[in-house]
């Protein structure tokens, strides 16, 4: 992979004016695949200026020119397939699957994205007053401050970076520090598709030195934030005192409920992936399941377990290989503490997984109990706590019992009593005979309680990042 070693603030490629050097590390290998100097406040407040100014010539554009530049950009991700599979193999340790849905899907946000330009609509409303027409315009709120996390590094920063500049905003967009090569090359690609300069700029700094300066700056008008409910609080409460606009995708807790009637080969060949895929570091990965009655559970265990077994775990470069490395060390340390938590107060292990560098193999853990530290934290890697519920209403209870409320899911053969029985799960998604991971750039996607604030995709995100103004006209 070339070295992303640049920050890059008003169309120019120039290095960090930040304080030391930061490595961008393979979590497979441990190899430093390059290492750069990080942004600066300077560098911060050069790229909110850029993009400040750039939002203006772009404001000018018209609808068909901004959709032509778009257009070229679907282009070059499409293009930049290899590039952006390496990148996901080697900066973030993807196993074939996940590299295949990220790199593959990513040019679904920019197709999606392109008719925004002609989709501002306002309104025109009638008047008490004689003479009076009331206009209501749509309009892009201005510049856009994008915080990414580093488990789906590509996709979620583009679900924000893409509908954000199709409605006229610019973007200063600052990834992870474990992933930032990724936004560099969506920088290179919007480079590359002609887009203004310095209509996107991206960053790359620790968010513990930027990240409270680049959320309270003075030229952002909104904050779009991936991560973990911990930060997330944090973006909250800087940007309510600075009473800027904000949408948080947060942490998740998430679990299936397997009700008597469930076809239980689904529900395990579904809960193996919505649970190990990409080591279990999505948001939506489940981290519970519930099984209702005796004869269902011990079933459902005993075929889980098989099937955990058969999964590959090692070099993500292996095609065959599903399960690859957990980001870094502290996040291998943190999962194999929640593990042994839960182990001492009384679940019993079905799958012993094992520890080798950042690899860890899957673990399944049965006869958990919903208040145990595996079950009650999002765990974030290849743990699966199988847990038993006396009936549905109990089932309902327990996935409810938690501060997050992301995306659950429901095994039936009754569709319409699964889909009665979702509407009581506090979750901003509920997906029924299948798992909890999914997402599409044009249907509805967020989240409630403490895992987030506001809505992404299709309009939803459209109207999230533009304003309206009121214009009486007599
Ligand atoms: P994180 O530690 O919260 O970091 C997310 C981003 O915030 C990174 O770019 C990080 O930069 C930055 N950051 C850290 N401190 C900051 C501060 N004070 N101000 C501004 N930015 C700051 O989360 P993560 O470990 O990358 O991602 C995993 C978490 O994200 C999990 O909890 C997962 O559930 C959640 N997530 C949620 C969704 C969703 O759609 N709901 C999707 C994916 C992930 P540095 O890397 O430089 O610290």
């Amino acid at each position: 992979m070339k070295a992303y070693d640049k920050q890059f603030i008003g169309g120019l490629w120039r290095e960090g004016r930040g304080e030391g050097l930061l490595d961008n590390i393979n979590p497979f290998s441990g190899e430093v695949l390059y290492s750069y100097r990080p942004a600066s406040r300077e560098d911060v407040d050069e790229a909110y200026a850029a993009a400040k100014a750039a939002q203006k010539l772009w404001a000018d554009y018209s609808p068909s020119a901004k959709a032509a530049v778009l257009e070229r950009l679907l282009s070059i991700i499409r293009e930049y397939r290899p590039i952006m599979d390496e990148c996901l193999l080697l900066e973030a340790g993807c196993a074939k699957p996940k590299r295949d849905y990220e790199a593959g899907t990513s040019p679904d946000f920019v197709s999606y994205c392109m008719t925004f330009p002609k989709m501002m609509e306002g309104r025109i409303q009638s008047s008490d007053f004689p003479g009076q027409t009331n206009f209501v315009f749509r309009k892009p709120k201005g510049v856009v401050t994008v915080i990414a996390p580093w488990n789906v590094p590509f996709i979620l920063a583009l679900r924000s970076v893409i509908p954000a500049v199709a409605a006229g905003n610019a973007v200063v967009l600052k990834p992870s520090t474990e992933t930032p090569a990724s936004a560099f090359i969506i920088g290179e690609m919007f480079e590359k598709a002609g887009f203004p300069k310095g209509l996107l700029n991206v960053i790359a700094g620790r968010g513990s030195d930027i990240g409270d300066y680049i959320v309270a700056h003075p030229l952002s008008d909104i904050v779009s934030f991936t991560g973990s409910t911990q930060v997330g609080r944090r973006i909250g409460r800087i940007a309510g005192e600075n009473i800027r606009d904000m949408s948080l995708e947060l942490g998740g807790n998430n679990s299936m409920l397997v009700l008597p009637d469930a076809d239980i080969d689904a529900a395990v060949e579904a809960a193996i992936f919505g649970a190990y895929f990409h080591q279990g570091q999505i948001c939506m990965s489940l981290n519970r399941i519930f099984v209702v009655g005796e004869e269902n559970y011990s079933l459902f265990c005993e075929k889980m377990a098989a099937a955990v077994r058969s999964l590959k775990a090692g070099d993500p470069a292996d095609e065959n290989v599903f399960i690859g490395p957990i980001i870094n060390t502290q996040q291998v340390e943190h999962i194999n503490s929640l593990i042994s938590a839960t182990v001492e107060t009384g679940a019993r292990v079905l799958v012993e997984g094992k520890t080798e560098g950042n690899l860890v193999y899957p673990w399944l853990l049965c006869d958990v109990e919903n208040s145990m530290p595996a079950a009650r934290e999002e765990v974030f890697g290849p743990v699966c706590s199988i847990i038993k519920a006396e009936s549905e209403e109990e089932a309902i209870a327990m996935a409810n019992d938690t501060i997050y409320g992301l995306s659950n899911s429901i095994f039936t053969r009754d569709r319409y009593r699964g889909m009665l029985l979702a509407q009581k799960l506090e979750s901003g998604m509920v997906h029924i005979n299948d798992q909890s991971i999914g997402d599409e750039p044009h249907v509805m996607f967020g989240a409630e309680k403490q895992s987030g604030v506001g809505r992404f995709n299709g309009t939803w995100v459209l109207n999230k990042f533009t304003t309206e103004q009121w214009i009486p006209v007599r």
